[in-house]
């Protein structure tokens, strides 16, 4: 049967108009401005797009909304087959539209792909798996890639160690570098962006430092924490983001915390930082870990008995760096001893990595049971609605501790704090922050607490 019989287009028209209609406008520029309409094919429409990170969630999305879109329009199952095929670089030519490509479509591996020849190789989003911990962080990721300046700018991508920042923001600069080479794309971290300023007064060519951060497509900052508390690196980092917002340039940031809870920073750049998009990284959960362990044996052209992998992930909880960490080592030590590894090889190697007594043992009931303890109440009054003062400065103290001391997010705190909003947890963080400061007899009265919970034994 000659394919040129099947001309699905004008339907796929029309599902995507009426899309567009069902979704936001960040949305439909997020995923289907970089959709494009190759053929059809019996009862198939075959639809190209740039990767198979944009396959996947496009298909979650999306797939079964189009399908009986294109049923209700056409009266019959139309099947869509998403092939990955890079875009055109050009995005805006006059070209004429290429004809319907006859031979089907060639997978275009990552292999093939040209990354920034700055940027680590590996840090790109097929090799970033997704789970409800990151997704939504990876979706703008990906979208701020396609689309540099426009829905998403700037963007806050914030997250605990090991969480995949760096692996995110460099993502953004290989994909949008394989778009457009031509772009101008610097990733820096904080720190290194603090020493060559400094080097740059010291040499007197502030100059070339401006043509370097103020004249670029797409700036990325990684570890924005490390930023020093000096006022004129700030300064400087302030004015680079205020003439690259103006000109419409993308600006994308890392963060170990959100960035309210930075303390060094002025309040002017905070606000700049708080303008866009922020997003978190969370720890992965134990079916995100499987995944992640998998693509890494993977890559390495390895096989790890299934029984290992979920071994590893039972116990290393923490973040990816140390799964990581946790592979490199069991096979450094295959190795060595030439042998195959066992479960019990690995539970012995791994030891170490697997005991987090710290995480494991403070919990927030711990937390709240000390701390009313000290201040002669229940945890039942910590946990309360009242607010008399004689029971909210204990309450503000533990919720300050949690954060201090425990991986718990702020919402987890605030629920586990009589069903409270997170924003509560963030305000009695600062407030205990900022008596801190006035009244010398707090910290030590915290660190006793802490100390404590510490060597409460369970
Ligand atoms: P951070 O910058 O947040 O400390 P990184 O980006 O350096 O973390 O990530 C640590 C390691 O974990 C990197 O090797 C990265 O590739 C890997 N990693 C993190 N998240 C993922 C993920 N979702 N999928 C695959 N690898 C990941
Ligand atoms: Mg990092």
């Amino acid at each position: 049967m000659n394919s040129s019989q099947w001309d699905y287009k004008p339907f796929w028209i029309e599902v995507i108009s009426q899309i567009n209609h069902e979704i936001t406008e960040q949305e439909y520029v997020m995923w289907f401005k970089n959709m494009e309409y190759r053929s059809s094919a019996d009862s198939e429409i075959i639809i190209s797009v740039p990767s198979s990170f944009y396959k996947d969630q496009v298909t979650k999305r999306y797939l079964p909304f189009i399908e009986n879109t294109l049923y209700d329009l056409s009266g019959h199952k139309i099947k869509i087959t998403f092939n990955i095929q890079k875009r055109s670089k050009k995005k805006h030519t006059n070209n004429k539209e290429k004809p319907p490509a006859k031979t089907s479509l060639k997978y275009s591996t990552n292999l093939k792909k040209k990354n920034h020849p700055r940027f680590n190789a590996e840090y790109i989003f097929d090799k970033f798996v997704i789970g409800d911990n990151n997704s939504f962080a990876a979706n703008a990721s990906f979208a701020i890639a396609k689309n540099p300046g426009t829905a998403y700018n700037p963007c806050l991508i914030y997250g605990g160690v090991g969480l995949g920042k760096t692996h995110l923001i460099q993502a953004i600069g290989n994909e949008a570098y394989q778009d457009s080479p031509g772009q101008k794309i610097v990733y820096v971290t904080a720190e290194t962006f603090t020493n060559e300023f400094i080097l740059s007064i010291r040499e007197k060519s502030s100059h070339k430092f401006k043509n370097k951060y103020r004249k670029v497509d797409i700036l990325l900052i990684d570890d924005v924490h490390f930023l020093p508390g000096k006022v004129e690196t700030q300064e400087e980092l302030f004015h680079t983001f205020n003439a690259l917002y103006d000109a419409n340039k993308q600006m994308v940031f890392t963060c170990d915390r959100p960035v309210s809870e930075l303390k060094t920073i002025s309040d002017r750049l905070r606000s700049r930082f708080e303008r866009g998009l922020n997003v978190d990284l969370q720890p992965p959960n134990y079916e995100t870990r499987i995944a992640i362990l998998k693509q890494k044996i993977e890559n390495k052209n390895i096989t790890i008995p299934d029984k290992i992998v979920e071994l590893i992930c039972k116990n290393v909880t923490t973040n990816v760096r140390d799964l990581e960490k946790a592979l490199t080592r069991l096979i450094a030590y295959a190795d060595l001893v030439n042998k195959e590894i066992t479960l019990e090889i690995a539970q012995r190697q791994l030891k170490d990595l697997f005991s987090h007594p710290y995480h494991k043992k403070i919990t927030l009931s711990l937390i709240q049971r000390i701390v009313a303890d000290y201040f002669s109440l229940s945890s039942n009054e910590l946990k309360g609605k009242k607010r008399t003062k004689a029971i909210a400065f204990p309450r503000q103290i533990s919720m300050y501790i949690s954060r201090e001391i425990t991986e718990y997010s702020t919402t987890e705190v605030g629920l586990d704090f009589g069903g409270r909003d997170h924003t509560t947890v963030m305000h009695a963080y600062q407030k205990i922050e900022d008596k801190i400061k006035t009244d010398p007899t707090l910290e030590p009265t915290i660190q006793h607490l802490i100390r404590t919970i510490k060597n409460f034994k369970v």
